[in-house]
């Protein structure tokens, strides 16, 4: 990732010492060196970059910050001048310079260091930074005479601290559904850390404008690498979604849609587009890291791990989770709102959500210190069965026994406070988990945000027979939305909030109700 020898020496210097950056007469990439103490009155841009050879703002999709662990986070941006074309640069690789700071003006430079957008990665950009702990930290890049836009990011709180934090889950945000209104309030709210829990991008065709297709796509449903990128690019064109990204760091995982509706492992959802299919999620799958700030290696194959471990000080062991690249095949023909039961598939005990090794993984790192034990999860966990018949077998319903293993798995290791949160079906919920064992056992909560523009797939009408189900403490199906959950040493409060119409741009926002969890309890309070 970028020159390993300016971050090495940055990362060297430490990040109490303020290393000023400093002026090259010749136009060179001279690295920043030590200076004799904080209070130097450095100007604000004090390095001159060589030319380039192409034309046009680069940094049209904006900056992102991701994966912030207690000594380093990782920053993102992407040079693309013509972002809906290819990003519009050719084969060469390019230097970016980046730089950090302690204010958004820049004048007290705290580090700088260059990092390679290649081509082969689509000229993204994912550089290692070191800032401060316990203070937001500014960041930038240049290349030539164009700077980006400027992103706040943070590192996590020293390992044991239990001050309070401020987490907003979102998912599903079809471009095409509504205007990203619920990320403008999200921006208002300031929270310390997103977590998106998948379908970031949908790859379905161009559309047509109606009442419920506000904004179209950018070209035929997406199959190759070109076309990923540039429906990246498209949605990450919306000012509020950038704008959401530079606010503060986010952890992303996918869903399904990152590549095709339902898929599994390399099961496509129609049998006709086998042919070709491990290529084309190999292209998917490389468009996402492209453009999500992540600390993971680029792929260099058909997979890419990427279920990993947040730990938030003492609060918080997040766990990260990828229910797709793994799973087996949706049982029983990938059956949707079936009432009565369609096969036993979905009992048989093999069958795993997570594939045996991110299993295995889960029962050896939900053991934490913190309080309170997190799934970042994709598909609703909360069984809601209805007897023997299943309502989604695209959820964990339709892979019960491995529900069952991680949540048995989780208990185990006597981690407390567990608190899963979901996005994927477009409806504002929570549940309580249980095992098939112990239905009426909760294993803790599951906060389901609903999605940011995705329209619902649930009619009004159901509403109160899902808020019937034994699991579901309550629900919402009619709005868009996100969720802000405010995490201290004592409580976990989650509050709803909705669009008040996602097809409008500019509608109001507001709370639609307030959920809490003492720690130590698994009862939720409806406030
Ligand atoms: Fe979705
Ligand atoms: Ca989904």
């Amino acid at each position: 990732m970028g020159q390993p020898i300016s971050r090495r020496l940055f990362l060297a210097l430490g990040a109490s010492v303020v290393v000023a950056a400093c002026s090259t007469d010749d136009g060179g990439r001279s690295e920043p060196g030590p200076d004799s103490g904080p209070d130097t009155a450095a100007p604000t841009t004090t390095t001159t970059l060589p030319p380039v050879d192409f034309t046009g703002y680069p940094f049209t999709l904006g900056v992102a910050s991701g994966d912030p662990n207690e000594s380093s986070v990782i920053i993102w941006t992407r040079l693309a001048p013509d972002p809906l074309n290819g990003g519009g640069l050719g084969d060469l690789d390019y230097d970016v310079r980046w730089e950090i700071a302690s204010d958004p003006e820049f004048t007290d430079i705290l580090g700088s260091g260059d990092t390679t957008a290649s081509s082969r990665y689509g000229h993204s950009v994912h550089a290692e930074i070191s800032p401060p702990t316990g203070s937001p930290a500014y960041y930038r890049f240049r290349i030539a005479e164009h700077t980006s836009p400027v992103g706040v990011t943070r590192l996590t709180p020293a390992a044991g601290s239990t001050d309070p934090v401020r987490i907003a889950t979102a998912s599903c945000q079809n471009y095409t559904d509504g205007f990203y209104t619920a990320y403008d309030d999200m921006v208002a709210a300031a929270p310390d850390l997103v977590v998106f829990l998948g379908d970031y991008i949908y790859e379905g065709g161009v559309g047509t404008l109606d009442e419920t297709t506000v904004r179209l796509h950018n070209s035929d449903e997406i199959k190759d690498l070109v076309a990923y990128r540039d429906r990246y690019a498209l949605y990450k064109s919306d000012p509020l979604l950038q704008a959401a990204h530079a606010m503060c760091p986010w952890i992303v995982t996918w869903d399904d849609h990152e590549v095709e509706n339902n898929y599994a492992g390399l099961t496509p959802q129609d049998a006709a587009d086998t042919v070709g299919y491990a290529a084309r999620r190999a292209a998917a799958y490389q468009a996402w890291w492209e453009h999500m700030p992540v600390r993971l290696d680029p792929p260099v194959d058909e997979s890419l791990a990427i279920y990993r471990q947040v730990t938030w000080g003492g609060l918080i062991n997040m766990l990260v989770l990828d229910g797709r690249q793994y799973r087996d095949d949706q049982a029983c023909g990938d059956a949707v709102l079936q009432l009565s039961p369609a096969c036993d598939e979905a009992a048989v005990a093999e069958r795993s959500m997570l594939g045996a090794e991110q299993e295995a993984w889960v029962a050896e790192n939900a053991a934490s210190d913190a309080i309170w034990t997190v799934l970042a999860n994709q598909t609703v966990m909360t069984d809601i069965r209805v007897g023997a018949a299943i309502l989604n077998y695209d959820q964990w319903d339709g892979y019960a026994p491995s529900r069952d293993r991680i949540l048995d798995s989780i208990a185990a290791t006597g981690a407390t406070n567990l608190v899963v949160v979901t996005g994927d079906i477009h409806l504002a919920g929570v549940g309580q988990l249980t095992t098939t064992a112990e239905p009426t056992t909760s294993r803790g909560v599951e906060f389901v945000t609903t999605s940011i523009s995705s329209s619902g797939n649930i009619d009004a009408s159901t509403e109160s027979l899902l808020i019937a189900l034994p699991n579901i403490i309550d629900a919402e199906v009619a709005h868009r939305g996100y969720t802000l959950h405010t995490i201290s040493a004592d409580t976990w409060t989650a509050d709803y909030r909705i669009v008040d119409n996602a097809l409008v741009e500019g509608s109001a926002v507001t709370t639609w109700k307030t959920f809490t969890v003492k720690a130590g309890s698994v009862a939720v309070t409806i406030g």
